[in-house]
């Protein structure tokens, strides 16, 4: 599942192919990737808009459209977009399909079909349940040390399922949560009450660090400019993990072998010498 580094290269990416660009014709081929509205409706919401911007609010993307509206896209585990010429488009994938005033079409494949959108209006973004409910982005102001503290001190659960929890902090998944606690030299099963000041600011500053650090090695690739999906999954910054999907391995650090544990049915990956 890409997480906010991909979701942001997505973002940036799609923005630098739609932003200006009117939507000619749009169709809705798999109903069920907009669960609140009809193929029709969803269609005659976006048809003859502009796309103003595209920006991210967590891991969802949103385009900003000239009639007031706001196209939600959320990618989930497999969602991604093709940037196309007229004739490449393969109807049995597509799931929805956009032509551009420039002639390209956009598509959206989704093998396992979790992917999501919805078009609001703009004024109303505040109230779409999924948005509203978002803990601050972490390179927001908002995000500093204090609140992080506040959090932990709040809550009984371990740090790592802290991290994953949307409400609190955005952005983080599996992966950078489990690469930010092994930087901060914490125990992804301790309780988050029990970690001291001193500890949250240096995970604090590990969730800033990798995350910035993984926007930056994405931002440097040379990606195929019509797959427009942050190549999360064959990740940009694989090569960067310390410890995520290196069970066994030896830490870079310390040599010990890198272990995992199951924590909210996710693996969880750590080195047990670095971490203890
Ligand atoms: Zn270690």
């Amino acid at each position: 599942m890409p997480e906010l580094p991909e979701v942001e290269m997505v973002v940036r990416h799609l923005g630098s192919l739609i932003t200006g660009r009117r939507l000619e014709r749009v169709r809705l081929l798999r109903p069920r990737l907009v669960p609140d509205l009809s193929p029709g409706s969803f269609a005659a919401r976006m048809k003859g808009a502009t796309v103003e911007e595209v920006r991210r609010r967590g891991k969802h993307i949103l385009a900003q459209l000239s009639n007031g509206r706001t196209w939600i896209t959320h990618l989930r585990m497999s969602g991604r977009f093709l940037y196309l010429d007229p004739g490449e488009v393969e109807v049995a994938h597509t799931h929805a399909h956009f032509r551009l005033d420039n002639g390209k079409d956009l598509i959206f494949v989704d093998p396992r079909h979790f992917g999501l959108m919805a078009v609001v209006r703009t004024a109303d973004l505040g109230e779409v349940d999924s948005l509203r409910r978002l803990g601050p982005e972490p390179f927001a102001a908002e995000f500093d040390a204090g609140y992080l503290l506040e959090q932990c001190r709040r809550s009984g659960r371990a740090i790592k399922l802290l991290l994953l929890d949307q409400t609190r902090v955005v952005g983080l998944g599996n992966i950078y949560a489990a690469e930010a606690l092994h930087r901060a030299k914490i125990d992804p099963g301790i309780l988050s009450n029990q970690l001291t000041a001193e500890q949250v600011a240096r995970l604090h500053g590990e969730i800033l660090a990798v995350l910035r650090e993984a926007i930056e090695v994405g931002s440097t690739l040379h990606t195929d400019p019509r797959e427009v999906w942050g190549r999360y999954g064959g990740g940009a910054f694989e090569e960067n993990w310390r410890v995520y999907d290196r069970e066994g391995l030896g830490c870079y650090t310390c040599g010990s072998k890198i272990r995992r544990l199951t924590q909210g049915g996710r693996s969880t990956y750590y080195c047990p010498g670095c971490q203890a």
